[in-house]
């Protein structure tokens, strides 16, 4: 018989949006070693369905519900599946996101719309498909991934930083409104993680300046005190204690992983 410090989510369901790669496939993974089914959601499903697989193989149960979570309509379809195909969750963790910058000077309105689409509307979307049932179960965690740009500014992404500031807005406002219910909400902050979207920066910075590819990867590990990139699997360990029972402690809270470049 499994040994539940092992697996201490045994028996949860969750959703983990934008799961095909990157941050969300780590979470995903990290959550079904610890025992939790996972319904994972993203556009592309081919690498949905890799995901499917290397939760299986986990031995657990892993759903994937293709849909572009900044569409309502689609988020409101992929939660009635996975919530009918999980029967239920307790766990749902809003990942799925994007990064964009430009100069303010000349900023394009179509990258600021986006930005809040992707990073803040659909959350908001995600989050109305799914609170109601773990309001009614009186059982729940919900956990963001935000960034460091939800606490601090920084020049050339102001509307990724607009978004992510939002979205921890969003994250206390419904902390404080999931008291009465038993469900947790809160926010993990990170710096600089080592995923697709970061290479994607490394891109933008040599396309810009014309760096080499190592200085580009420089700049972005030396915005860190730990001179280093996030792994995918620090901001996935505290998902999963945000997850255990034993967290039911820590609500409305923003957790900063970033190497210790703010330290509050
Ligand atoms: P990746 O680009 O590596 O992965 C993003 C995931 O989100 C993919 O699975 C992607 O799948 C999905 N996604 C993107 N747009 C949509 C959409 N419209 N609908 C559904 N799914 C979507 O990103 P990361 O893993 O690096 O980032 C994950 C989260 O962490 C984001 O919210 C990001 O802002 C945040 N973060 C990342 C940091 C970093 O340095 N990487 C730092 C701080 C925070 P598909 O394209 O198939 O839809």
């Amino acid at each position: 018989m499994a040994d539940e410090k092992h697996v201490p989510l045994l028996g949860h369901r969750a959703v983990v949006t934008g799961a095909g790669r990157g941050i969300g496939r780590c979470i995903a993974l990290a959550l079904a070693d610890a025992g939790a089914d996972v319904g994972v959601t993203a556009r592309s499903e081919a690498e949905l369905e890799q995901v499917v697989s290397e939760i299986e193989a986990r031995g657990r149960r892993g759903l994937a519900v293709a849909c572009d979570v900044t569409d309502s309509q689609q988020v409101q379809t992929m939660a009635t599946t996975l919530l009918s195909g999980l029967n239920s969750i307790d766990i749902l963790i809003n990942n799925a996101g994007n990064a964009g910058s430009h100069k303010f000077l000349n900023h394009p309105d179509e990258l600021w719309h986006r930005m809040l689409a992707i990073n803040l509307t659909s959350v908001y979307y995600v989050c109305k498909a799914f609170v109601p049932t773990l309001v009614e179960q009186r059982q729940g965690r919900i956990i963001t991934i935000a960034s460091i740009a939800s606490r601090v500014g920084e020049r050339y992404i102001a509307a990724y930083t607009a978004s992510k500031h939002g979205v921890l807005g969003l994250t206390r406002a419904l902390a404080a409104e999931m008291l009465p219910y038993n469900v947790t909400v809160n926010a993990i902050c990170p710096g600089y993680v080592d995923t697709p979207m970061t290479d994607q920066s490394v891109q933008n910075i040599i396309a810009r300046t014309g760096m080499t590819q190592e200085k580009a990867r420089a700049a972005l590990e030396n915005t860190s005190p730990q001179h280093r990139l996030i792994k995918p699997e620090e901001v996935a360990a505290m998902a999963v204690y945000l997850s255990l029972d034993i967290s039911k402690g820590i609500t409305g809270q923003a957790i900063n992983i970033d190497g210790g470049g703010l330290m509050s």
